[in-house]
């Protein structure tokens, strides 16, 4: 599981010919991918191409969980992780995930 260097959200695998890519949903970032073993769920088709995804459920499974109320439905409970977006000298953000709904955020304190 890998997390966008700029933005810190979560990347998704998508296969270009016989080449494996990172891609970065949010910031259209793309990162390479050296021969990482990837563990790629189901295949889904977005216009011309076709992205392959890892399962959701496998990459937020193995995230840590943490209560904390979702700005959306309300829900009681969170994935979380912590992601270094800007310089090393400022702290790190945490990300939120919403367990029921999905909806994701950030947190800068
Ligand atoms: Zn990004
Ligand atoms: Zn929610």
């Amino acid at each position: 599981m890998r997390f966008c260097e700029k933005c810190g959200n979560l990347l998704v695998v998508e296969k270009k010919r016989k080449n494996i890519y990172l891609v970065c949903r949010k910031c259209k970032r793309v990162y390479k991918t050296k021969g990482e073993k990837l563990r790629i769920g189901s295949a889904i088709t977005e216009g011309k191409k076709k992205i392959i995804v890892m399962t959701e459920k496998d990459q937020f499974a193995e995230l840590p969980k943490t209560k904390i109320i979702c700005p959306k439905c309300e829900n009681m409970e969170a994935y979380w992780w912590m992601q270094q977006t800007r310089s090393t000298d400022e702290p790190p953000t945490m990300f939120y995930r919403c367990t029921k709904c999905g909806y994701s955020w950030r947190s800068y304190g």
